[in-house]
């Protein structure tokens, strides 16, 4: 059966059973934190329980490699509107090991665009009107670089509240354990 007409069914069962209601909580984060961190498939569950996190508990943005990659795009807004309107009072930014977005072929994937219908004329269009498709589409080298850069992109943004904590993580999807690049409480600006 295809994929949205299983979600349909399963949402009838869930309303009718009322499975929402151990999950019903507030828009305000009771942890008072956002977390960004990657869309990664292992990253679902594993996530909030390996953190210690339940409905409710965290605002979470989520993205391709846990990656800023526009001072003025949507995940950096995401994080100042939860600072500033929604009640969260620390970052956290979460990188992962074995990361799709860490060494990733961007040749082969405008490869697979081209093989999908993508011209060639599109993509030089798209070059002259000032956008570096490589750039645009590619991710890291290191994990740890680039939760230690997206930090400090967050940090140094002139709409940034220096008083604000931001933690760096690593976690390891395969049994959910932490290493801590930065300690956001040792580098806040009082
Ligand atoms: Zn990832």
């Amino acid at each position: 059966m295809p994929l949205l007409n299983d979600i349909l069914e399963h949402n009838t069962a869930f309303i009718e059973n009322k499975d929402y209601q151990n999950l019903i909580t507030t828009k305000t984060p009771n942890e008072k934190a956002v977390l960004l961190t990657c869309m990664d498939t292992r990253l679902t569950e594993l996530l909030t329980r390996a953190l210690g996190f339940k409905n409710g508990d965290v605002k979470v943005v989520k993205n391709a490699g846990a990656t800023i990659s526009h001072p003025y795009g949507s995940t950096m807004r995401s994080l100042l509107v939860a600072i500033y309107a929604l009640g969260a009072e620390e970052i956290i930014i979460m990188g992962h090991k074995d990361c799709g977005m860490g060494n990733l072929d961007v040749d082969s994937v405008i490869d697979t665009m081209k093989n999908r219908g993508v011209s060639q004329l599109t993509l030089d269009t798209i070059e002259h009107s000032g956008i570096d498709i490589q750039r645009f589409l590619r991710g890291f080298d290191d994990v740890t670089e680039n939760v230690r850069t997206n930090i400090n992109k967050v940090y140094n943004h002139p709409l940034f509240d220096k008083s604000v904590p931001i933690h760096g993580l690593v976690i390891d999807p395969h049994n959910g354990a932490l290493e801590v690049i930065q300690n956001g409480y040792e580098h806040i600006k009082q």
